[in-house]
């Protein structure tokens, strides 16, 4: 399958003889002595954090994480860190430098991205848990395309600090695993407020399994109409339609008409925003500091250039010239400027519809995993296959996906969507909604 990047059975063991004690001496959590992958956007002490990027291929962070810190505390035993999209830009983890993750349902097909290669660890059982990030879709479309659970938690709700930064005011990390219960307690495990992350928010964190019941009576839920895109998948529309008709079932109200008409500018806002943090983010990679440094030149401004030109890929220089277009004098107020107005409409959409809705459901993607290389000759083909998941980062808001039905053998995922920090109810939904089917149950047999 190709999901690891690196693997790290030293100190796997190390942690492992570790959690074996801890359990002995009765000092245990959910979490003691399980297996589990990092994505490799996220910062492990001692272990090369690489972004599948040239830039970083032998940066090895002399910190942890947040995220990777709590995990340990709770017991972690880390098997790994896993591919992506180089510096998590893209939807098929094929523009990982390094090399590409297969699906594990089908090695022709792509695992989805950019965390492509935590969902295929985990979908085919090589760790029982993932962390991935997400800034458009990364977590969920993966998760999707490989049957398994992927949540994008509230923009605040779990720290980034330690999380190589792609876009800032969209970036957030969170659980991939084979199931809601087991997405309540890695989400118990990480989330919560952090000095080293302003943007943390200090509320409290509840515990995340307490409220996962067998039945959605009371609940309100929306099915947008845009999210059921041109261009879907037919297959998609029927998996989806008998998926609502179930959560309907188990006492769920359900509004098959809801309308968030700026949906449709998502996108477009998203590829002004993302690119526009990126380039700024992005611009710390000068082969000063750290990472990959071009050397073979007496001249200082021909060194940083050639840095860059050699240390990065097609699809991150992309980013970086798209952002620092939008960005410069005379074309900020045209575009920058004009999404920021355009993403709090879309933010204002969805607090309209949870004055009336719990929860949101959508498809997490508007087709099944595709080929590889099928979209890489067109940039814009690939960016669509996030319509349905940019807009949830854009507004800030939680996304829960989880294994919805298969069209020609393929996963499908269920997307559901919820008001800031209303991650209960969506595990709620989606554990109810796995009580009651048994797609999740599946294995690729890989
Ligand atoms: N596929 C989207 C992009 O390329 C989202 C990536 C992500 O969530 N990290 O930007």
């Amino acid at each position: 399958m190709k999901a690891f990047v690196t693997l790290t059975e030293e100190s796997a063991l190390e942690q492992a003889r570790k959690a074996d004690e801890r359990i002995r001496a009765g000092d245990m959590t959910p979490l003691t002595g399980i297996p589990a992958a990092i994505k490799d956007n996220i910062c492990t002490l001692g272990t090369r954090t690489t972004c599948s990027s040239k830039m970083l291929q032998n940066f090895v962070p002399p910190y942890n994480a947040t995220v990777t810190e709590r995990l340990q505390k709770a017991g972690i035993v880390m098997v790994g860190k896993t591919n992506l999209d180089e510096f998590a830009m893209g939807s098929s983890t094929e523009n990982s430098a390094f090399f590409t993750t297969r699906n594990p349902w089908d090695t022709n097909r792509v695992p989805g991205g950019s965390s492509g290669g935590s969902a295929a660890a985990v979908a085919a059982g090589e760790a029982f848990y993932a962390l991935g990030s997400d800034t458009g879709g990364s977590i969920r479309q993966p998760a999707g395309f490989c049957n398994i659970v992927g949540l994008k938690p509230t923009y605040g709700r779990v720290s980034r600090y330690g999380l190589v930064a792609f876009a800032s005011s969209l970036d957030q990390i969170g659980p991939m695993t084979r199931d809601v219960t087991d997405c309540a307690l890695v989400l118990n495990a990480i989330a919560g407020f952090d000095n080293c992350d302003s943007t943390s928010v200090p509320q409290p964190v509840p515990d995340y399994t307490q409220r996962l019941s067998g039945d959605l009576k009371g609940l309100k839920l929306g099915v947008p109409k845009e999210y059921f895109v041109e261009g879907m998948q037919p297959e998609v529309g029927h998996v989806m339609r008998a998926a609502v008709a179930k959560l309907e079932e188990l006492g769920a109200a359900v509004a098959w008409e809801v309308s968030l008409p700026s949906t449709q500018y998502a996108l477009a806002v998203y590829y002004i925003i993302a690119p526009s943090e990126a380039s700024a983010n992005l611009a710390r990679y000068d082969g000063v500091k750290y990472g990959f440094s071009y050397t073979e030149t007496d001249s200082m401004w021909d060194a940083m250039s050639k840095t860059r030109q050699h240390g990065f890929g097609p699809e991150v220089k992309r980013r970086i010239m798209l952002g620092t277009y939008a960005l410069s004098a005379g074309y900020y107020d045209a575009y920058y400027l004009k999404a920021q107005k355009v993403r709090t409409l879309i933010r204002r959409e969805f607090d309209q519809a949870f004055e009336k809705y719990d929860a949101l459901i959508t498809p997490t993607s508007p087709t099944v995993p595709f080929k590889r290389g099928e979209k890489t000759a067109d940039p814009v083909q690939m960016y669509l296959s996030d319509v349905c998941t940019l807009p949830i980062n854009i507004a800030g808001i939680p996304g829960l996906t989880v294994p919805a039905g298969f069209a020609g053998g393929l996963p499908v995922g269920m997307q559901i969507l919820g008001k800031p920090f209303s991650e209960e109810t969506l595990l709620r939904i989606g554990h109810a909604y796995q009580q009651a089917t048994e797609w999740h149950k599946r294995r690729s047999g890989l």
